[in-house]
């Protein structure tokens, strides 16, 4: 397929050692002749994927603006399958901006975000959720999400949701000549064959759909708030738990009366730490509002931390947090066991924890304990996840309940042309992960989602 020539910068905005300018289309190599120039002249060009040395001028005044070296790989085998030219520039602003600006007027067209991977995707480099893996890999909060989303673009889902096509269509064949020639007397044979398959592809769909969560927590985080009366020792507990895991990749910003989320990484899970200090009665107009928000966080939280502490022990006001948040995953912290006093559980189920904040004992047991509650309902490890996006668990839903649909249609005895339309249905549910169904629209959505460059 034949689109324009795009161009963006595609490193981060920001001071850095090298910068790169990308570009990709069928006339770069014709825009790049404009405006780089070699010191082996005019015949600089020796080949593909190879790296060149020069300078970028501005072809109106012949001005030097940056000394480069550029990467051009030619079609096929690129990022886009099209032609592409990375030019390497220092990394400041100014001069990515400039030699932008004399790729744009040379020929290029600004890229939209996600355009280069979009290509790919049109291209048939990539399928859809291939592409969508690359802003995984890039926003990739631990180690283990990482591997998720790896995972995802070397094709493992796409290999399986195909194999679940394929089966399908399988069945929409034979429907599809019980059609032509419905006097065929094997047909009760067959449709008991066909209940069979349609079982048999709703169980691995249920797989899919089954190692969902854990992928979505692997992918997003798991939102996590730490709850307890004042002085338990919550912040200490948070700073604890921020010194051990020094990997912490963002801080979401906010005011101190804001909430503040930290990003931890407890043992390949990224854990998103609201913080709840400001959890209290008060009249402060303002502080009313973080209040306000604190409790909203609670309410949205996947994971509850609830801290008491040995002096004052399990209150009533604990109690009503774990009935209020029984629905959540909880863990019960019993802090300060540095200090003298005992404590009374009666907590039936709920997994309890000791530790000291300020010593630093029991962290270890309860990083643990945070693993083994976060990943309780689903597949577990990093390996055993296909599905990580709500946008594909979403299609696997909708193809499993077209699935059901269809299999009731084939127990009470529809024709063939009447189920198939539910059969039809599922798969194509399931084109909208490989992209082979895809709208424009939706097409937009995802890669809007993009950087600009990538
Ligand atoms: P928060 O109000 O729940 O956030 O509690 P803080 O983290 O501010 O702690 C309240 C007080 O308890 C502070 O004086 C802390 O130094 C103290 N504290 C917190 N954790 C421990 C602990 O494990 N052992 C001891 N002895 N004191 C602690």
């Amino acid at each position: 397929m034949i689109y324009d020539t795009i161009a963006a910068i595609s490193t981060p905005v920001g001071e850095g050692g090298i910068g790169i300018v990308r570009t990709s289309g069928d006339d770069t190599l014709q825009i790049i002749n404009k405006i780089f120039k070699s010191p082996s002249g005019e015949n600089w060009y020796r080949g593909s994927h190879r790296l060149y040395y020069g300078h970028i001028v501005n072809p109106a005044d012949g001005r030097i603006i940056d000394e480069v070296l550029m990467s051009v790989m030619m079609a096929p085998h690129t990022y886009t399958r099209e032609n592409v030219a990375e030019i390497n520039c220092h990394g400041g602003m100014v001069p990515l901006l400039e030699v932008l600006k004399v790729v744009l007027s040379s020929g290029a067209r600004q890229a939209l975000p996600g355009e280069f991977t979009k290509r790919a995707f049109l291209n048939g480099r990539l399928d859809l959720n291939q592409a969508e893996s690359v802003i995984d890999i890039i926003r990739a909060k631990t180690g283990s999400s990482l591997k998720v989303a790896m995972n995802q673009l070397r094709g493992d889902l796409s290999d399986k949701i195909r194999h679940i096509q394929d089966q399908m269509l399988g069945m929409l064949a034979e429907l599809e000549a019980a059609i032509d020639f419905p006097e065929d007397e094997v047909e009760e044979r067959k449709s008991s064959a066909m209940i069979s398959n349609a079982a048999s592809v709703m169980a691995q769909l249920d797989e899919l759909i089954e190692s969902a969560e854990t992928g979505r927590i692997y992918r997003e985080g798991i939102r996590t708030v730490i709850a307890g009366r004042p002085n338990v020792g919550k912040s200490s507990l948070l700073n604890a738990l921020l010194r051990e895991n020094r990997a912490i990749v963002t801080e979401v910003p906010g005011t101190t009366r804001d909430i503040i989320e930290e990003m931890l990484n407890i043992k390949g899970i990224p854990l998103r730490l609201i913080d709840t200090a400001g959890i209290r009665r008060t009249e402060d107009y303002v502080e009313k509002i973080g209040v306000q928000k604190t409790r909203e966080s609670l309410e949205s939280a996947d994971m509850v931390l609830l801290v008491v502490d040995v002096i004052n022990g399990f209150t009533d006001e604990d109690r009503d947090i774990v009935a209020k948040f029984k629905a959540k995953k909880i863990i019960v912290i019993i802090n300060k066991i540095d200090l003298d006093g005992d404590i009374l559980i009666d907590l039936n189920d709920l997994p309890v924890v000791n530790i000291s904040a300020k010593t630093g004992e029991g962290l270890s047991l309860l990083e643990d304990k945070i693993m083994e509650v976060a990943l309780a309902d689903g597949a577990g490890l990093p390996e055993a996840v296909t599905v990580s996006n709500v946008r594909h668990q979403t299609a696997i839903k909708e193809a499993r309940i077209s699935m059901e649909d269809f299999n009731g249609a084939l127990k009470s005895g529809l024709t063939a042309d009447l189920s198939s339309i539910e059969l039809r249905s599922a798969w194509e549910s399931l084109g909208e992960i490989t992209g082979s169904t895809v709208t424009e629209d939706l097409l937009d959505r995802i890669f809007t989602d993009f950087c600009i460059g990538k």
